[in-house]
């Protein structure tokens, strides 16, 4: 009997010594919060399942192809859920209620999947030219895909980097003007935006008559998003005591640092988590002399990705730089 408290209770032996008013209030909590906690259940009943195959063939194919595919998947889980929590319990403040509600009904909807290397490259994407790709997270549905790998470093890093992606700020707006020309043919003008973290993608297109015309995608701020998500991922990583490997996205991470060492970390995370781009925008457009400042570092950002031309890499740290130099200049000028 005597040991059957010491489970319950587990460092006291003598029942004596529990404090019963404790444990009352307790007990009382629990009941007043039932209602709680109905609410609680019918979330969790409503919670979405994400679906990485079309049949548990698919499925089991995969997971075949994969060595140690449990331990991995238990893995690429656990720092997802601790990269969750332990943003959420620091940005709570900057996280909207939708984005909020978003995540609660994703716990456990398998959100995640590891995919055998040959069918991450077939269905998802290939490796092409300088980059290895190596996880993504899909725009429209917020599927977290992770190519294999037996570098359990790496899975924890590609895990955690995805994850990241996936809290920061979400939004998708679409809208359609329908017009008819002379000969009475419709002409639908589509737009899509999607917003993920500071990253705005816009999709434009023309239909006619039913037919696609012309498509048109444009991309805002995407590399310096990947450079917070990479530099937010990094931390969480030193955090957990892994050593992150500093192979992704480099000099994107320096150029967010300096970002975030002028505007103030408070800034970013506002733009970031929750959304508030315009206040980042102004913010680094103040402070620097160059007119639309924000506009000309994101498009050389984005240009130096792709060409990997140096004098985009310049234009792009003279701003920072100039940045730097003012922001000194006023230190010292409020210290006199
Ligand atoms: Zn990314």
């Amino acid at each position: 009997m005597e040991k059957m408290f010491n489970d319950v209770y587990s460092e006291k032996d003598n029942v004596k010594d529990t404090n019963w008013d404790k444990v009352e209030t307790l007990h009382n909590k629990k009941i007043e919060s039932l209602d709680e906690y109905a609410e609680k259940l019918d979330r969790i009943i409503e919670q979405k399942e994400y679906n990485h195959w079309n049949s548990v063939e698919d499925q089991e194919r995969n997971r075949k192809l994969i060595d140690n595919y449990d331990y991995k998947k238990r893995t690429a889980d656990k720092v997802s859920l601790y990269t969750q929590r332990s943003i959420l319990l620091e940005n709570r403040e900057c996280f909207d209620q939708d984005n909020l509600n978003r995540i609660w009904s994703e716990i456990g909807s398998n959100k995640l999947e590891i995919y055998n290397e040959n069918k991450f490259a077939q269905d998802l994407a290939n490796d092409s030219g300088k980059y290895k790709v190596v996880g993504l997270r899909d725009t429209r549905d917020g599927r977290i895909c992770v190519k294999d790998t037996d570098n359990i470093k790496r899975l924890s890093h590609t895990a955690t980097h995805e994850t990241m992606h996936d809290l920061s700020f979400q939004k998708k707006e679409s809208d359609s003007n329908i017009e008819s020309d002379e000969s009475g043919k419709s002409i639908i003008y589509n737009r899509e935006r999607f917003i993920s973290g500071i990253h705005v993608a816009e999709t434009k297109n023309i239909e006619i008559n039913g037919q696609i015309e012309a498509k048109k995608i444009e991309h805002a701020n995407r590399y310096l998003n990947e450079g917070f998500t990479e530099l937010y991922t990094i931390r969480e990583m030193q955090k957990r005591g892994e050593n992150p490997d500093f192979d992704s996205y480099s000099q994107e991470v320096g150029w967010a640092m300096q970002i975030e060492e002028a505007v103030g970390e408070e800034i970013v995370a506002d733009a970031y988590f929750g959304g508030n781009l315009e206040e980042l925008k102004d913010e680094f457009n103040r402070m620097s002399r160059i007119e639309n400042a924000w506009e000309f570092i994101n498009y050389h950002i984005d240009r130096y990705h792709t060409t990997n031309l140096v004098k985009h890499k310049n234009a792009v740290d003279v701003v920072l730089r100039e940045l730097e130099t003012d922001n000194a200049f006023v230190r010292v000028r409020r210290r006199v």
